[in-house]
């Protein structure tokens, strides 16, 4: 479902990704660890044209997408993506947050719109919650609207660039409870997340990034129980 490759990507000077080539099946969740700075937000904001690759390929569903002739808001809304920082409108209500790209982008009728919105809402935990602005949700609540509002375009991959860093230790698990849900629905997924309870019991596959290159990729099991690469034990060792 997404192949990059030789992917690179830089900043300038700064070689962020060196060379990236990775294969991501449909209905596969995977993880993608390592330490700050390696580049994986740039890995999933390059899949989804958020940033432009330097060389390399990126095929969706068998098409490049990082080409000239390519419709980018067709490929994009293949694609949905949850940001650390949720990027909920400030003023919109979680509803509105829902419906505001099905109805402008998609062209559904409002109420339609809403119906799905108040679906997903409810699939979420957040069925109570469709009038009032983010700024009256907690941070929990925040990232299930925010993942609702991903979901409301149908996308067949969801990218979550570390959805649950800026929560409060209580919230984690509510968010991660609707991202197994997600999963076991059979959703194509690649988390960047250092939960590693949960990389252990959803993913497939785990893989490690360290400066601009998977290092090393497996299975929950062997990245955390067994890993070769020096630099993956190294890493595991500081945060583990
Ligand atoms: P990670 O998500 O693993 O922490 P990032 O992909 O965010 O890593 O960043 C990798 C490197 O690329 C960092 O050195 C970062 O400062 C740099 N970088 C990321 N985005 C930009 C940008 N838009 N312009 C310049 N440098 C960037
Ligand atoms: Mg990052």
């Amino acid at each position: 479902m997404i192949e990059v490759n030789n992917l690179t990507k830089e900043f300038g000077s700064l070689k962020v990704l060196r060379g990236i080539t990775e294969t991501i099946r449909e209905n596969e969740v995977v993880c993608v660890i390592g330490p700050s700075g390696s580049g994986k937000s740039t890995f999933l904001r390059c899949i989804n044209l958020l940033e432009s690759p330097t060389s390399g390929v990126v095929m969706i569903d068998g098409e490049q997408i990082n080409r000239k002739e390519a419709n980018i808001n067709k490929i994009r809304q293949k694609l949905g993506m949850v940001f650390q920082n949720f990027n909920l409108f400030p003023h919109m209500t979680t509803l509105e947050n829902i419906t505001i790209s099905p109805i402008r982008i998609n062209k559904v009728p409002k109420a339609e719109a809403e119906k799905q919105a108040l679906e997903l809402l409810k699939m979420v935990g957040l069925q109570d919650k469709a009038r009032v602005y983010p700024s009256s949700l907690s941070g929990g609540q925040k990232q299930r609207a925010a993942i609702a509002r991903a979901l409301a375009m149908k996308p067949e991959i969801m990218l979550f660039d570390e959805p649950t860093s800026a929560l409060d230790p209580e919230m984690v698990g509510e968010v991660l409870q609707v991202m197994r849900d997600l999963a076991h629905q059979g959703m194509t997924m690649v988390i960047v997340t250092h939960e590693m309870g949960f990389a252990k019991e959803v993913a497939d596959r785990v893989l490690f990034m360290d400066e601009g290159v998977i290092v090393e990729q497996g299975t929950p099991e062997e990245i955390y129980g067994n890993p070769q690469n020096e630099r993956t034990k190294s890493f595991l060792s500081k945060v583990l």
